[in-house]
């Protein structure tokens, strides 16, 4: 049997990619100081088939406290993702997307373990291209309110990527783009739990700014079977890849569809656009087509169906 480690695995996507895990075979252990997860992600369990461990990954977890002599991967997923909790937690993301990263990557090269990286679109900044492909730089601000988690990210491939070469780990960076479905926290601030409680609770759908920004909403099922992908594939040691769906909508439009799949007349009500917020996302998906022989399968009103069941039942 083989053994994964991941950090963050407790949170909403985390959770998902630790039962493909289970279901494909492996040992699981988590690691997550439930800062932004919870164990009820996981729920039913037996430690013999994952183990749940409470800890910050920003302190090393020794051997007395990581009863582990083995991994055959790990997985770094541990950070806050949502801007409003990013920004209430700033420091702790640029510690855990930085200090925290080290130490996974220590465990990683004290294992011989293979790497993966879960980075993120925001490493884009605000894009002056579209579609983004990996080879894209960027276009961040360094100082601003979103840079504890687009800087933080950003640290954590350079000092991933050192690790790779110097010591030669087997990395794969993966940059996710707005994933969703359930176990999303209804009270995150992300637009899609904001959309669809709102459209549940038939209030007005808040929407910042004017709405024409765009994103690409990615359904959890398919960002976690391209993190399997890249798990599970050998010879991709060094290699950066987006993971998202390239259909582009803007804010307004996602709105339209939220409303017509949760059954309700479209309401809006404007609020101003939180600093810094990109103007559009679209990943460029060709690298993770070729080489993991992935894309995504689930349509927005599939993904969305769905997202609204869960957050009806909960
Ligand atoms: N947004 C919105 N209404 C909301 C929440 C978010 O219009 O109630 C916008 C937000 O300004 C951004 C986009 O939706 O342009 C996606 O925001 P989210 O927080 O989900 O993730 P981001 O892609 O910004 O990290």
């Amino acid at each position: 049997m083989k053994t994964a480690l991941v950090t963050g695995g407790a949170g909403f996507m985390g959770s998902h990619l630790v039962d493909k895990l289970v279901d494909n075979g492996f040992f699981v252990v988590v690691i997550d100081n439930l800062a932004t997860g919870t164990w009820d992600n996981l729920k039913g369990y037996e430690p013999h088939q994952v183990l749940k461990m409470t800890w910050d990954i920003t302190e090393y977890p020794s051997e007395d406290v990581l009863p582990l002599r083995d991994a055959d991967v790990i997985v770094h997923l541990a950070s806050a993702a949502s801007p409003v909790h990013y920004r209430r937690l700033a420091i702790e993301t640029l510690r855990v997307n930085s200090i925290g990263t080290e130490n996974a990557l220590k465990l990683a090269r004290k294992f011989h373990a293979r790497f993966i990286l879960g980075s993120t679109s925001e490493v884009y900044g605000d894009p002056q291209i579209s579609p983004q492909p990996e080879t894209y730089w960027g276009h961040v601000n360094p100082n601003g309110e979103r840079a504890c988690y687009d800087e933080g990210k950003r640290f954590g491939e350079a000092m991933a990527m050192e690790y790779h070469r110097q010591f030669g780990i087997d990395l794969r960076i993966l940059r996710f783009f707005n994933c969703y479905g359930p176990r999303m926290q209804s009270e995150d601030g992300r637009v899609v739990p904001n959309f669809v409680r709102q459209a549940l609770e038939n209030k007005p759908l808040t929407i910042y700014g004017d709405g024409q920004q765009t994103r690409s909403f990615c359904y959890v099922s398919d960002e976690v079977e391209g993190i399997y992908q890249a798990i599970v594939r050998d010879n991709l040691s060094g290699e950066v890849f987006n993971i998202g769906n390239p259909e582009e909508r803007s804010i307004v439009n996602f709105a339209e569809a939220v409303a017509k799949i949760g059954g309700v007349s479209l309401r809006t009500e404007f609020r101003p656009l939180p600093a810094d917020d990109p103007t559009n996302r679209c990943p460029d998906i060709t690298k993770a087509r070729q080489v993991l022989g992935w894309s995504p399968q689930v349509s927005l009103e599939e993904g969305l169906a769905k997202t609204f069941a869960y957050f009806k039942q909960t």
